[in-house]
């Protein structure tokens, strides 16, 4: 999601007529863009402002947008005076008003619902010209696991209507994307039908792959996992954060699934699509969290041989009941689950690219590596393929000629325009 909202603040100051600079001493705007789910990301933007501040020209305007912001308030103009904006992650449309009134103070950290939106949809915006458009449909949790700021700092669940998403895929298609990714916190509680979404997405002749991210395990219906077997455009991944494989951790995270129903959700996906891959957050290290119950997250992400998956050390997050349980976890027992778990989870990755070996795939083109020698493909798993070529049409059938845990390399087979 901050990926997505970073390209639209791009595409939005790119309608003003700006262009992008990795060079903060050549910038005349510089926005940090920030995450306040964990704590780590948290500490680390007043040091970055800090940085920036000392090697930015002394006229460019500086500031900081999303949950940090919403979080920090008036505090950060407190904590640093020069900042020129605070817009928590709801209220980044209004960025342009500091380009207009350079010398005032823009704090706006509301929880405007669905308005960023309506402002930013794709016909306000400068086209991109990707093959892949991230298209966010819903926005906010109401989960409200005890760990998670989310619900505080995006607030509450909201679906935006169906015609005005099917208008920004329209869009999308129409500037050349042929993968579409729909995007929200809990993408499948999607109000208004994710399946009927992907269906009418599917029938757009240019859009050749659709999927979503990120799924919360009891939404999804037996009409989405059917969708799988039976709409081809669909990709065979699936993002479906399990947290931790302890039934009495997932209670005190309030994740109210039993690991039998997780279980059985995927059972049922891989009898819609055999080649489904799955992919899950964790975290270790949660309040209480003991070692027979990590043991019990370490079993579930062997047998479910989840693949690009993410995993993080409990982090204690203000207005979260969890950050005031009894039996937190020390850092040191914390990093060496995370140190186990991560080796499952690489082991997992390195098997199934292995797999994948002679293998042929379509896979999307998504632009150059650093090199500019070789280009960056995704496989329907989302794996990452190099190919040794330059410039190739969107959508290439490639063979997998070998492979690591991180990547896979691949060969081009026919050309398709
Ligand atoms: N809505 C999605 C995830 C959104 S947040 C879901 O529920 O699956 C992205 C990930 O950050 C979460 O899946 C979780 O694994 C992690 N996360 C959230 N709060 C955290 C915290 N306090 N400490 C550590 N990791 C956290
Ligand atoms: Fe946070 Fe995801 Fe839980 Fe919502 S479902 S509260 S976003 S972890």
């Amino acid at each position: 999601m901050n990926v997505y909202d970073g390209m639209r603040i791009a595409s939005m100051l790119r309608g003003r007529g700006m262009t992008e600079t990795d060079d903060v001493a050549a910038a005349d705007l510089i926005v940090l863009n920030t995450c306040s789910v964990r704590e780590k990301a948290t500490n680390k933007v007043f040091s970055e402002l800090g940085r920036i501040q000392k090697r930015k020209r002394p006229d460019a305007l500086f500031g900081i947008v999303g949950c940090v912001a919403r979080e920090s308030g008036a505090d950060a103009f407190r904590r640093i005076p020069e900042l020129n904006f605070v817009l928590g992650p709801q209220s980044y449309h209004k960025l342009p008003e500091i380009l207009d009134n350079p010398d005032s103070k823009l704090l706006n950290i509301d929880l405007s619902g669905l308005e960023k939106f309506d402002e930013l949809n794709y016909s306000n915006l400068k086209p991109q010209t990707s093959n892949l458009s991230y298209i966010p449909i819903q926005e906010g949790c109401d989960h409200f696991c005890t760990y998670c700021i989310v619900p505080h700092t995006r607030g509450r669940e909201l679906s935006r209507p169906f015609d005005d998403v099917m208008r920004d895929v329209h869009a999308a298609a129409d500037t050349g994307a042929i993968e579409i990714c729909f995007l929200g916190q809990n993408v499948n509680g999607y109000k208004f039908s994710l399946d009927n979404l992907i269906r009418e997405t599917a029938k757009i002749d240019s859009i050749e792959r659709i999927r979503f991210t990120s799924s919360y395990p009891t939404e999804m219906t037996d009409d989405l996992i059917a969708l799988f077997g039976t709409e081809p455009k669909l990709l065979p991944f699936l993002n479906m954060p399990i947290q931790s494989g302890s039934p009495d951790v997932l209670t005190r995270m309030n994740r109210p699934y039993s690991l039998e129903l997780y279980i059985d959700i995927v059972n049922k996906l891989l009898a819609a699509r055999p080649d489904i891959q799955i992919s899950s957050d964790f975290i270790v290290g949660f309040p209480g969290e003991t070692d027979e119950d990590f043991e019990m997250t370490c079993d579930i992400a062997r047998r479910i041989k989840y693949i690009n998956s993410y995993s993080f050390k409990y982090s204690p997050r203000p207005h979260t009941p969890a950050a005031q349980f009894p039996n937190q976890i020390p850092e040191n027992i914390k990093k060496v689950r995370l140190k186990i778990l991560d080796e499952i989870l690489t082991e997992n990755n390195r098997a199934f690219n292995e797999s994948c070996i002679g293998r042929e795939m379509e896979c999307l083109i998504e632009g150059p590596d650093k090199t500019g020698k070789h280009l960056l493909a995704r496989t329907p798993y989302m794996q990452q393929v190099i190919i040794a070529a330059n410039n190739l049409p969107p959508l290439q059938k490639i063979r997998i000629t070998s492979a690591n845990k991180c990547s896979l390399r691949g060969e081009i087979i026919n050309l398709k325009s």
